[in-house]
């Protein structure tokens, strides 16, 4: 694992001036936006075919090509990237292109944010442990023999849930498992309900949590399914991310939202210090007893909050002016280095 006193090398080297980078994927638009709008450079590392699309936008003051996102990795370009005084954002295709692992052990580029969440977030076993100890409540897991009502078998490893399925007997388990049962599995309680992706920011500089918006993934077949009498006799569903759709909370349910978010960035400083820094996403159903699930914690931005660039009503509120997630990560890393604090943001 690369330590943090290479990286603090690194970023001292750097002098105060900072360049932001990420990959052309995601949520790099609005993290480049951002980062602009705070006055910072910005690069983007980029494979040929996505080039043009990202010059459409303008968002880059630099572009570095890659073949593969994996190359980032090699030393050519990590001397490229420090050449350049690059400091990293890592979002999900980030961490899917490169891998959590090739990140906490061969990325010496400086990287927002505390790598060791990786370790407790890419784990669903570790991730239980995280949420559950923080107090929030999680869909039930079960065993076959449990199974009394709907569930979601979930593998492990799904790339954007296309490897679930549901069953509510035991029986209709074996069935739909059968050829598979070795492969790492969970099988979870089913909860019905809204599903609302809570995005928060925690500011280590101010030790505050910020609530800065809310989507409900649009997915891919699921949610098109309704649309078709009977569909069960002719789908069987999947969950891919196609895309965000914006929602607003009833405002009784804040102060449950907020606690939430701070339950579980009090638990990280206690499982990996310093804990979370800046954005993550509580992934949550709530029910008609207007409780939340939560299922799943996404420790980095999340593509929902593109739909903010222009700020949600929640930032709208406490910034009085548009304030994405991208470029409130920015702004965190000025005031980092207005205070000559940068260090306890970036790993
Ligand atoms: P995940 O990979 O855990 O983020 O799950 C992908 C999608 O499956 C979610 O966005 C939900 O739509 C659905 N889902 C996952 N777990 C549950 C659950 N326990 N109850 C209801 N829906 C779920």
């Amino acid at each position: 694992m690369i330590s943090q006193e290479r990286i603090k090398e690194i970023l001292e080297s750097y002098g105060g001036e900072i360049t932001i980078g990420t990959i052309a994927s995601h949520s790099a638009l609005q993290i480049l936006h951002g980062a602009r709008q705070e006055g910072f450079d910005t690069l983007l590392i980029t494979t040929k075919d996505r080039e043009k699309l990202y010059r459409n936008f303008n968002v880059a003051n630099f572009t570095l090509f890659v073949e593969n996102f994996k190359d980032i990795l090699s030393s050519e370009v990590q001397d490229e990237l420090i050449e350049r005084n690059c400091v990293l954002i890592p979002h999900g295709s980030f961490v899917e292109y490169i891998g959590p692992k090739n990140i906490l052990d061969k990325l010496e580029v400086p990287c927002f944010g505390n790598r060791l969440v990786l370790e407790w977030e890419s784990d669903r076993r570790k991730e239980r442990e995280w949420l559950t100890s923080s107090g929030l409540k999680m869909p039930r897991e079960v065993k076959p023999d449990e199974i009394d009502g709907p569930v979601i078998v979930k593998f492990f490893g799904a790339k954007g849930g296309r490897d679930f399925f549901l069953a509510s007997s035991e029986e209709e388990y074996w069935d739909k498992i059968r050829g598979r049962e070795k492969e790492p599995h969970v099988i979870q309680e089913y909860v019905v309900g809204t599903r609302f992706y809570l995005h928060y920011f925690y500011s280590p500089l101010n030790d505050e949590i910020e609530f800065t918006g809310s989507d409900i993934r649009y997915e891919s077949n699921v949610d098109g399914l309704t649309r078709i009498p009977d569909w069960e006799k002719y789908f069987s569903p999947t969950y891919v991310v196609t895309g965000n759709i914006p929602v607003i909370l009833r405002e009784s349910l804040l102060p449950e939202v907020f606690e939430m978010g701070e339950r579980v960035v009090k638990k990280s400083k206690e499982l990996f210090y310093p804990g979370m820094i800046g954005p993550f996403c509580l992934e949550t159903v709530c029910t008609d007893g207007l409780e939340f699930y939560v299922f799943e914690i996404s420790a980095r931005i999340v593509a929902g909050t593109s739909l903010y660039v222009w700020g949600s009503p929640y930032t709208w509120v406490k910034y009085n002016e548009p304030m994405s997630t991208g470029r409130r990560i920015a702004l965190e890393i000025k005031r980092g280095l207005e205070t000559n604090r940068e260090s306890e943001l970036i790993w």
